[in-house]
């Protein structure tokens, strides 16, 4: 069966052939991955995908893939969890924690698209794959590269938090740590990618690696028992997941998958850099970039990619956006492992403060199914939490040293 049909221009809605493009050599529109949706139509069932594998390739015939699998058999199929505590905290009926921050190999949903870039950039015939990153993409491109067997030049802030970079390095990629936010990182990534061949993922093959964030959604659909739930929240970076999380969505309506259920999808940004965010909430859809000041260095992209399609995306589903001061994102990364017991970097404490925020403003009713998506582990960004963490108890190995303790420790914290 075929099933991809080629490249489409977002603008002007020229094709292409699948070649690693990026943008309309008409009107410099970005490019999408258009399918043969009509040969899926017969082909792709509910029961197709439960036979299939459980990671992220149990939706391969909606990836744009040619061959067969070669590397990342593991990513995604991460679990779906229906919270208690958190919901009663907040008062919610349904509340879901989509929960990515234990993806595989590299703990964050960035898995998902790099995987899919990566057997692409093999597809094309690359032998080195490089990216401008945040952190995370960092982490996922140095260990499918290594798995891959290809080159691998990584470029970055150097300001990133440790856990991020050392989890780049023990894959052994060339490692560049350039002085300067990831806008300037990302515009010089342009012009290496222009003058090496190398496959940029999220730049030259950026149609290609952007799909793999559908199967985000589709797991989410797929595990809440094929059904849409009526609200999901979102970060966003360069707005990708987003955008995609509603083609997801489109696209299994369109398949007969699932059923229209109203979805609709809100974006999650913090305040020092929240471009999206505050183009939804002006109701315009033209971004204004901004110059990123926040500890929620995975989202801090100030002039997004796809920021346009995520405004436009969430205007479409009828959602909204909320943005999330530093001091609520620390607040929501401890709300979260105090309720669920689920330790999310700074990026899941920027959803977890929105979704706080759009539920008190009666946004997302509380008699309504709730999913909050949880894209990275807070490992990774340990230095967010220095001087917020409870002390210890220090003793000596005895017990008459412990029962000390104890006493003393319950009277300061007022236990019984
Ligand atoms: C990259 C990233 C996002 C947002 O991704 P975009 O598709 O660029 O909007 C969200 N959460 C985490 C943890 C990320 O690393
Ligand atoms: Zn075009």
């Amino acid at each position: 069966m075929e099933k991809i049909k080629g490249l489409r221009c977002r603008e002007c809605g020229r094709a292409s052939p699948a070649a690693p493009h990026h943008v309309c050599e008409f009107c410099f529109g970005p490019l999408e991955v258009d399918y043969h949706y009509e040969n899926l139509q017969r082909i792709v069932t509910r029961a197709r995908i439960e036979a299939g594998p459980p990671s992220i390739w149990r939706y391969k015939d909606l990836l744009p893939i040619d061959g067969e699998v070669t590397l990342g058999h593991h990513v995604g199929f991460t679990p779906i969890i229906r919270s208690r505590n958190l919901a009663e905290e907040w008062g919610l009926k349904e509340l879901w924690v989509k929960n990515d921050s234990v993806c595989h190999p590299t703990w964050s949903f960035k898995d998902r698209v790099v995987s899919v870039a990566v057997i692409k950039a093999r597809e094309f015939g690359f032998d080195t794959v490089a990216c401008a990153s945040t952190g995370n993409l960092a982490n996922s491109v140095a260990a499918h590269a290594a798995e891959a067997r290809l080159r691998s030049y990584i470029f970055i802030p150097a300001d990133l938090e440790q856990g991020k970079i050392v989890g780049t390095l023990i894959y052994n990629p060339t490692l560049v740590a350039v002085e300067g936010n990831y806008d300037e990182v990302n515009r010089l990534c342009s012009e290496v990618a222009d003058k090496y061949r190398w496959a940029f993922v999220n730049i030259s093959i950026r149609p290609f690696y952007s799909e793999g964030s559908k199967t985000y959604g589709f797991e989410i659909f797929e595990q809440l028992g094929w059904r849409a739930p009526k609200h999901i929240v979102i970060p966003c970076a360069g707005g990708s997941l987003l955008a995609k999380v509603w083609k997801a969505l489109k696209e299994w309506k369109a398949l007969g998958l699932i059923e229209d259920a109203g979805t609709r999808i809100h974006a999650a940004q913090a305040l020092g850099c929240g471009p999206i965010v505050t183009a939804i909430k002006h109701k315009t859809d033209v971004l204004v970039p901004v110059r990123p000041n926040t500890i929620a260095k995975s989202l801090a992209i100030g002039n997004p990619a796809d920021g346009y399609y995520a405004v436009k995306a969430v205007k479409e589903s009828g959602g909204w956006a909320e943005h999330a001061s530093d001091e609520e994102v620390l607040e929501g990364m401890e709300l979260l492992a105090r309720t669920e017991g689920i330790f999310t970097e700074t990026a899941g404490g920027v959803t977890v403060a929105a979704t706080k925020k759009l539920i008190e403003q009666g946004i997302i009713p509380r008699d309504e199914s709730v999913v909050l998506s949880i894209t990275g582990m807070g490992a990774k960004t340990q230095e967010a939490l220095s001087g917020r963490l409870p002390e210890t108890m220090t003793i000596r190995p005895s017990l008459a040293a412990f029962d000390q303790a104890l006493a003393e420790w319950k009277t300061k914290h007022y236990i019984n």
